[in-house]
C-alpha cells in the first residue's frame, strides 16, 4: 500500500515501501522521517495515530539526518536500537496517551507548537472530512462514529479558545477558518518545557546510559558508586529488569535527571541516543569510554571531552572528579 499521503497527518509526503521490511518509510515535512510496519498501518486506531503523532512531535529536531529513525510496529519484537532505527511497539507508544484533561491540553499545545513552528503561523479547519488531519493533533481518539469525532474536535477547539490558548484568525470562505496559538498558548508551551527543566534542576538523579553486558558489571557498580559518593541518586534501567527497552520510560527518566553519565564502551546505539537526547534537553552529559573502544567512538562526539579508562577504579576516580567539577 503505497501512496504519497502521510499516514499520520494526511499531508503530502514521500512514502516508500521498504523491501526487506513489511514497512513503509515516510518522509513527511510535518512529522519527520519514520517507518511504519504494515501490521500497524493497515488498521490503525485513532489512539495509536495520536500517540505516534505526539512521539514524532516531541522528538522532532531540525537536523533529521542525525537522529535515529523511529520504527513503529506491533509485532512480537524486542524494542531497542537496530542500526539507525529505534524500534517502538504500539504497546509502548500508546503509553503517551494523556490520562487527564490537563495532560490532554498540555500535549495538544505541544503538538500545535511543533506543527506551527512560529508565531502567527496558522492551521485550518474545513468543517469537512479534511479535518481528519487534526484528529491526532487534538487527541481526538474516542471513536463513537464519524460525527462524534468531528463533534469532539469542534468542542476541543472551542475549549482551547475559551481558555485563551487558541484564537480564530480569519474566515477563509467555504467554511474554512484559520487559527493560531495565542501568546498565552505559546507561553504555556514554554512553561511546560521549562517545568521539565525545573524538575531536573531540583533533581538529584543521574541517569546512567551504558552497555549492559556481563563484562560491564563491575563498571556499572563503580559508576553507581561514584554517583552515590557525590551525593546523587543513580537511575539505571537495565536490560535485566526489562526485557524490552521501554522508550517513553527511558526518555522521561532522562528528563527527570539533573545530568547523565553515558559510557560509550561497546558502541551501543542506545547509549548514543540517550546521550544525544539528554544533550538536546540542555543537560550536562559526562562521557566515558574504555581505552580499547576509545578510537571507535562515533565521529559526532569524538571531540567531546571523554573520560578514558582502563580499570574500573580509574573510571570511578575520574567520574568523581568530573561530577564535582561540572555538576553543582
Ligand atoms: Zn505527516
Amino acid at each position: 500500500m503505497s501512496n504519497n499521503i502521510c499516514p499520520i497527518c494526511n499531508m503530502e509526503a514521500n512514502v516508500m515501501f521498504m523491501t526487506g521490511f513489511f514497512a513503509e518509510c515516510v518522509k513527511c515535512e510535518n512529522c519527520g522521517i519514520f517507518y511504519l510496519e504494515d501490521s500497524i498501518s493497515s488498521n490503525m486506531s485513532w489512539k495509536t495515530k495520536a500517540c505516534i503523532n505526539h512521539y514524532l512531535m516531541i522528538n522532532k529536531e531540525d537536523n533529521e539526518s542525525k537522529k535515529l529513525i523511529p520504527h513503529f510496529h506491533n509485532n512480537n519484537w524486542e524494542d531497542g536500537i537496530v542500526d539507525n532505527r529505534i524500534i517502538i511497539s504500539e504497546h509502548e507508544v500508546l503509553k503517551l496517551l494523556p490520562q487527564t484533561q490537563k495532560e490532554t491540553t498540555q500535549k495538544i499545545l505541544l503538538n500545535l507548537a511543533t506543527r506551527l513552528k512560529y508565531k502567527g503561523n496558522t492551521f485550518i479547519t474545513y468543517f469537512s472530512e479534511e479535518d481528519e488531519y487534526l484528529f491526532p493533533v487534538f487527541f481526538i481518539v474516542n471513536d463513537y462514529g464519524k460525527n462524534s469525532l468531528f463533534n469532539q474536535l469542534e468542542e476541543t477547539l472551542e475549549d482551547l479558545k475559551e481558555n485563551g490558548y487558541v484564537k480564530h484568525v480569519r474566515a477563509l470562505g467555504d467554511n474554512q477558518n484559520s487559527y493560531t496559538l495565542t501568546p498565552k498558548g505559546w507561553q504555556t508551551v514554554e512553561i511546560i518545557k521549562n517545568s521539565g527543566k525545573l524538575i531536573a534542576d531540583k533533581s538529584r538523579q543521574c541517569f546512567i546510559a551504558m552497555w549492559f553486558d556481563s563484562e560491564m558489571e563491575k563498571a556499572q557498580i563503580m559508576i553507581e558508586k561514584a554517583i552515590h559518593d557525590c551525593k546523587y541518586d543513580a537511575m539505571i534501567i537495565s536490560k535485566k529488569e526489562h526485557n524490552n527497552l521501554i522508550v517513553p520510560e527511558i526518555l522521561s527518566e532522562i528528563e527527570n535527571s539533573k545530568f547523565i553519565i553515558a559510557d560509550l564502551t561497546g558502541n551501543r546505539g542506545g547509549v548514543y541516543y540517550e546521550a544525544g537526547y539528554a544533550k538536546g534537553l540542555g543537560k550536562e552529559v559526562i562521557l566515558s569510554c574504555r581505552s580499547e573502544d576509545f578510537n571507535d567512538r562515533h565521529f559526532d562526539i569524538a571531540q567531546v571531552n571523554t573520560i578514558r579508562w582502563d580499570t574500573e577504579e580509574e573510571l570511578y576516580e575520574s567520574l568523581v572528579k568530573r561530577i564535582r567539577e561540572t555538576i553543582n
